[in-house]
């Protein structure tokens, strides 16, 4: 990326797609931080992209769209839900450092889901909560897969609400989920 942040929304999402594509193919291009990019990146960031996703081992974005130091402004928590802390961490990125497309990244068999749809009965309450929070965004729904599309879906509504109260409704948000056996991120 360049120096400034210049890159649209339309285009990070043609960068996603095409990063997540190679990773697919498995033929990356490995940007993991070389030398000359940290030293790039040392008196500022410019991600062309906002990830916020699970918290789990197997849903990396930098690995799954292919991308390195200082190309996505990745928030992580357990369900991928919109805590204050993360709404706040996304408004960020959008204000300061001017990143036009956030991304809900949901996956494949998410153990947080599944805890909202079958609570565990012996949960600390910090868990509690946040299954709860998932609960209110799948509802009733028991499938896992679609539970995790209706939780990406509506946090991204949330989101979306948020940065327009915050006059950052220039931001383009999108949901997907990642199948952990494809490796394949579909677009919601
Ligand atoms: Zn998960």
């Amino acid at each position: 990326m360049s120096k400034k942040n210049t890159v649209t929304a339309d285009e990070a999402l043609a960068l996603l797609r095409r990063g997540n594509q190679r990773y697919i193919d498995d033929v990356p291009r490995l940007p993991l931080g070389r030398p000359g990019r940290r030293y790039e990146t040392s008196n500022g960031q410019w991600p062309f992209a906002i990830v916020l996703t699970c918290a789990d081992s197997r849903v990396s974005p930098e690995l799954i769209f292919d991308h390195g130091i200082g190309d996505l402004f990745v928030a992580r928590v357990a369900g991928n839900v919109a805590s204050d802390e993360v709404i706040g961490s996304i408004q960020y990125a959008v204000q300061f450092i001017h990143t036009e497309l956030v991304v809900v990244l949901g996956h494949e068999a998410c153990g947080a889901v599944g805890a909202a749809i079958s609570p565990p009965a012996d949960a600390p309450a910090e868990l509690g909560g946040l299954a709860a929070k998932i609960q209110g965004n799948i509802g009733r729904e028991k499938d896992v897969a679609r539970a995790v599309a209706k939780n990406a879906n509506a946090t991204a509504k949330q989101l979306r609400a948020k940065l327009k109260g915050a006059k950052l409704k220039h931001a383009k948000v999108v949901a997907a989920t990642y199948g952990l056996r494809t490796g394949a991120v579909t677009w919601l």
